[in-house]
């Protein structure tokens, strides 16, 4: 009988490459897909997030992982990308499943028409059985428009499909209080606020872009769409099945209790920011305390090139995010409303429509068990009369 317990299984370079050569461990991924097609077999109904495609791509472009740059970064995901599908391919074939690839950008995923476009893509595979595996399309993403770790995009794969369970195979076998290498680190199997681990998760690894921290963030933003995370060892026989059986040391970030509306998870998983607004810190407080908007006069001051509809991060004076809110302008009408917040709205656009800059309900209140962003570093746009 068909369970259709939905995972999302994020899998990193540093199982998918050999670290020296640079080559595909096959015997990883034929243990893995072996393992994948048997849950699969059993009803549930899996999506691949798979890393790997700069890594394996290197060679052909002659630079070791430390040298390399953006572009020949970018250029060995070209190289890398049909490397990994084939493998996959092949492997998967053997196994009686048929895979398919998806490739995305920050962008798609913030978007959110593309984003439901790639959901009912997703969800037409899963009719037919096919496995979807999605990497971020290296290659057309710039470098403040990428989503820069698989943790986080597959994390926000879960939430679109709206997982039970997201499963980050990596090197280690989870989460310790501190450096794993210390003989005192303590092994932590169990988690529900994440920001109670951050300071504990700097290491990177060698050829991934994440490291425990987006692990965490991506744990983080799973927790809030309702899915469950399980942090895991990759290289391991049957590495998803032992973690589902509970037959081996693991760490698991539980859901947040209640699952809020799709609308306040949109707001609280991002990743990127489109547009920031400061208001004072006593305005700050308020929408804090009440469920409540931003008006034209509290605008203090904007940040971003954004449109109406992109998701703003609302920071007091002191540089502490609040909240998070969908923008009813561009930045340039913002703007022009702050600055002139005494005329109707009619007056400055030339045109009737709200006179809020945010709406009440379009308001996410930040709460503990979110991770707030940091402040931007470049300095805003003064709203400053004309
Ligand atoms: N998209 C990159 C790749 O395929 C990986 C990013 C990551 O490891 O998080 O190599």
């Amino acid at each position: 009988m068909r369970k259709s317990k939905k995972i999302v299984v994020k899998i990193g370079s540093s199982l998918l490459a050999h670290s020296d050569r640079l080559t595909l461990r096959y015997g990883f991924i034929n243990g893995f897909l072996s393992d994948l097609s048997q849950l699969m077999s059993e009803g549930y109904d899996i999506v691949l997030t798979s890393s790997g495609a700069v890594a394996l791509g290197l060679n052909m472009i002659g630079k070791r992982p430390d040298e390399a740059g953006i572009l020949d970064k970018q250029a060995a995901a070209a190289c890398g990308q049909p490397l990994l599908m084939n493998a996959y391919k092949q492997v998967a074939s053997e196994h009686g499943v048929n895979v398919a690839q998806m490739l995305v950008t920050v962008d798609d995923m913030e978007d959110r028409r593309r984003f439901l476009n790639i959901k009912n893509t997703v969800l037409r595979l899963f009719e037919n059985g096919v496995l979807p595996i999605i990497n971020e399309n290296d290659t057309v993403a710039t470098r403040e428009l990428r989503v820069g770790d698989n943790d986080r995009l597959a994390a926000k794969v879960a939430q679109m499909i709206d997982a039970d369970l997201l499963i980050i195979l990596t090197s280690v076998e989870g989460l310790y209080d501190r450096d794993p290498s210390d003989p005192e680190a303590v092994f932590i199997s169990e988690i529900s606020d994440v920001s109670e681990h951050l300071a504990s998760t700097t290491s990177i690894s060698a050829l991934g872009t994440g490291g425990m921290l987006t692990k965490m963030q991506a744990a983080n933003m799973a927790q809030n769409a309702g899915c469950e995370t399980i942090i895991a060892e990759g290289i391991i026989e049957r590495p998803l099945s032992s973690v589902l059986n509970n037959e081996r040391r693991h760490t698991r970030c539980l859901a947040n209790g209640k699952a809020a509306s799709p609308l306040m998870v949109w707001l609280s998983n991002r990743l990127q920011v489109a547009g920031t607004l400061v208001v004072s810190d006593a305005v700050a407080q308020a929408i804090v305390e009440g469920q409540r908007g931003i008006n034209r006069s509290e605008v203090i001051s904007l940040q971003g090139d954004f449109t109406k509809g992109d998701v703003l991060h609302i920071y007091g004076e002191s540089g502490k995010e609040c909240a998070r809110g969908l923008a009813n302008f561009s930045a340039e009408e913002t703007m022009m409303l702050a600055r002139n917040a005494e005329l109707p709205v009619e007056a400055v656009l030339g045109y009737k429509t709200k006179n809020a800059i945010i709406s009440a309900e379009n308001m996410l209140v930040l709460e503990e068990h979110h991770l707030p962003w940091e402040a931007p570093s470049d300095v805003p746009k003064l709203v400053s009369p004309l």
